[in-house]
């Protein structure tokens, strides 16, 4: 049995998986099997006797992984492993204050609030205790509390600031858990903070979990943050085995809170005197790990470790580089269709990127391709709750009377109207027969009815300041008029990714090609519920996965595709100091060292962002990877350009890679006998069959056909 469990392990792994009830920290790259060391020696603690399933307690990183380590389990030892306790620092926490309700000060039946949830329950309490939310903004609030939930500082615990506006903080921070207390709720962050005090203040049930978990055992360890070391820590105790397994180039979760110096601390704690590494990689074909290597070398302070595997160099890494965004993801889609034919599942191959708002135009291509794709943790664009909240307005400056567009944004952005007034105009509506719109219109006075009034005339302006724009321009002035930038803005934790997908929302209706140009609202807002509903591949079925990077670590696939590797993508635009830079620089390793077998690296010359055209240089990370693993397979690739520090150029001139069809280039400026002066940002075809996309200055973004237009342009 036991010699079954550890056949196939190299002799670092095995004596991983065979290590003493002592603790240990296994520190060892992508793909080494560390994950798989961590399930082994659960199994060899249980087959072997020393423990029983109940002295095990087993942290993963997402609730998948749990999952998937109690799948595994379950196929290597008898025990049912259901009942074991394995899962997430929040759901394992959960678990503990089910079971300790009382002890812990909550009802047995405590609800846990998600973010949203979280941020009503501070929209009311600031309505209750009449605190201004544009001075206190709830997201502010909200962030303000969990970070410090987080840090495990209560608001007592605080020091008292000479600044009001945080002694303010302090004050809301506090009456939001009075009021959480009251109503019986706990948001995420206090699941874990909760759960560490109810474990430091009792020492009789500290004793009592620490005599029985004598096994703890955590999964990616260096995105642990300081809370979570410390519950950790609680736990295990100092008899207790504390085994850790993880890989410091791929911290990634710093923003966040993540200390990598945990594992430092863990190694001092314990008294561990040197971390157990493992350095064949399992995974990835040779060429892949050696551009892993290669680019991971560029950070310093890492504490070091080389990688090698004895699978062969594999396929050169193949490096496509497009005109346009739209053409970079045409060539992913035009790949996975061909890697289909050859008989991959779709399900082995992964599209990455490092931003959420990069899923749009791939999704729009795999939408008219017909290839079934899942976004892995994640919303499709089009059912994004801001893409939704936009196209809600829009829908409403097209027919006022469109019930469900007015209920999705009448209180959003928050203007003061209650689900007691929505009821009011819905009760109008039916007993009248008339559409909510027309019973807002009529709404009486007083403090509501006058809050009603303001959402009206807001309403009216749009539809009356939309009448002449073009679609693109008519959604800019609606996320602008309508609150939601303003909204956005004031959420520091996701506003700045759902900006940008209301922007990359602009870049949408900018590319838009109606049939009928008057039209062109109503076709977009066809289209966009169309690709919304056409729900997700459900789980079970064969579909591409696409993700972002985060969304991506632990995981692996036969082919993956790193998309938008232009700098100030990736790496991403705020991140150019030096820190900043090797996150990113690991989040590239993440990326790189998911793939099995066959690896690209994607870009654009020219792409929308943030509403504008860009010109964007090749990333820093292609040119880390030495020259001989890449295979380029755009014609349009010239040797790298010297770099340039600021990518974002406005416009064309400095447009650094002579790429040209048909004697254009990228970013050349131009004039058209009717639509006078533009700029080119992007071209396909051949030979005499060209298209040129030009930006124009009064006319906006065209494509045009240069067997018809090519004597109307110099
Ligand atoms: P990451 O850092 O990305 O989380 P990891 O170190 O956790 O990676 P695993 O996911 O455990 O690595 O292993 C990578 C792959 O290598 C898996 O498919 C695993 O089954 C395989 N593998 C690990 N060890 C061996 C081995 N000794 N023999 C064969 N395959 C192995
Ligand atoms: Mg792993």
């Amino acid at each position: 049995m036991n010699d079954k469990l550890l056949a196939g392990l190299n002799p670092e792994q095995l004596s991983a998986v065979t290590w003493p009830a002592k603790s240990a920290l296994v520190l060892a790259g992508a793909g080494s099997g560390k994950t798989r060391v961590l399930t082994t020696r659960i199994a060899w603690l249980l087959s072997t006797g020393q423990i029983n399933p109940s002295g095990i307690l087993a942290v993963t990183f997402t609730n998948k992984a749990a999952r998937e380590m109690q799948t595994r389990l379950s196929a290597m030892v008898p025990v049912n492993v259901k009942t074991m306790w394995i899962g997430t620092f929040h759901g394992l926490c959960n678990r503990l204050l089910r079971i300790h309700y009382r002890d812990a000060g909550l009802p047995q039946t405590f609800q846990i609030l998600d973010a949203g949830e979280q941020q009503s329950a501070i929209k009311r309490l600031l309505k209750a205790l009449d605190v201004s939310d544009e001075k206190f903004p709830p997201k502010a609030v909200q962030q303000f509390i969990n970070g410090n939930k987080e840090a495990g500082v209560r608001a007592h615990a605080i020091p008292v600031p000479m600044n009001p506006y945080e002694a303010k903080l302090i004050e809301l921070y506090a009456a939001y858990d009075a009021q959480c207390n009251r109503e019986g709720v706990v948001d995420f962050a206090e699941l874990l903070l909760r759960c560490y005090e109810l474990l430091s203040r009792n020492e009789a049930l500290a004793v009592h979990y620490r005599e029985r978990f004598r096994h703890v055992l955590v999964d990616e360890f260096q995105d642990t943050n300081r809370l979570q070391y410390a519950w950790l820590k609680l736990l295990a105790g100092s008899d207790n085995a504390l085994f850790a397994v993880g890989d410091d180039d791929q911290s990634i979760y710093a923003f966040r809170g993540a200390e990598v110096g945990n594992m430092h601390a863990l190694l001092r704690d314990y008294g561990i005197s040197a971390p157990i590494r493992l350095e064949q990689n399992y995974r990835s074909a040779g060429t892949i790990l050696d551009a892993a290597n290669a680019l991971i070398e560029h950070n310093d302070g890492r504490l070091g470790k080389q990688l090698w595997t004895d699978a062969g160099a594999g396929e050169p890494i193949r490096v496509f580089e497009g005109f346009s965004d739209g053409e970079e993801a045409q060539f992913v889609v035009d790949e996975v269709k061909a890697l289909a034919r050859d008989g991959w599942n779709l399900s082995d191959m992964a599209v990455l990127y490092r931003s959420n708002a990069q899923s749009r135009i791939l999704e729009h291509v795999l939408v008219q391709a017909g290839v079934a794709y899942r976004i892995y943790g994640g919303l499709r664009f089009f059912e994004r709750q801001e893409i939704k909240h936009a196209l809600a307005y829009l829908r409403l400056a097209i027919n006022p009377d469109d019930d469900n567009a007015l209920m999705r944004v009448i209180n959003v952005p928050a203007r003061g109207i209650g689900a007691r007034t929505v009821e009011n105009l819905q009760t109008a509506s039916r007993e009248r027969g008339i559409s909510m719109w027309q019973a807002a219109c009529g709404a009486g006075g007083g403090r509501t009815g006058g809050k009603v009034a303001e959402f009206v005339l807001l309403v009216e302006q749009l539809r009356a300041r939309c009448e002449h724009l073009t679609l693109a321009e008519q959604i800019s002035l609606i996320v602008d008029d309508s609150g939601l930038r303003a909204m956005y803005e004031a959420d520091r934790k996701e506003g700045e990714e759902r900006l940008a997908n209301l922007d990359e929302l602009v870049n949408a209706a900018l590319g838009f090609m109606p049939h009928e140009p008057e039209l062109a609202v109503v076709e977009f807002l066809t289209q966009a519920s169309l690709e919304a509903g056409d729900h997700q591949a459900d789980a079970s079925a064969d579909a591409l996965q696409l993700m972002t990077v985060h969304a991506a670590k632990g995981l692996e696939f036969d082919a993956v595709f790193i998309t938008g590797l232009e700098e100030g993508l990736f790496p991403h635009e705020n991140s150019f100091d030096g820190k900043g830079l090797q996150e990113e620089r690991r989040l590239m390793y993440v990326a790189i060292t998911r793939a099995r077998k066959r690896l690209y690296f994607t870009s654009a010359q020219s792409r929308m962002l943030h509403g504008q055209s860009r010109y964007p240089i090749r990333s820093r990370f292609v040119d880390e990877i030495p020259a001989e693993l890449l295979q380029h397979l755009s014609a349009t690739v010239k040797a790298a350009a010297p770099r340039r520090n600021a990518w974002q150029q406005e416009a064309a001139p400095a447009f650094v890679r002579s790429s040209s069809i048909a004697g254009w280039r990228i970013g050349q400026a131009l004039s058209h006998a009717k639509f006078g002066a533009g700029v080119v940002i992007s071209a396909e075809g051949g030979g005499d069959d060209v298209r040129l996309q030009i930006n124009f200055a009064e006319h906006g973004i065209k494509w045009l056909d240069l067997r018809y237009a090519a004597d109307k342009l110099t």
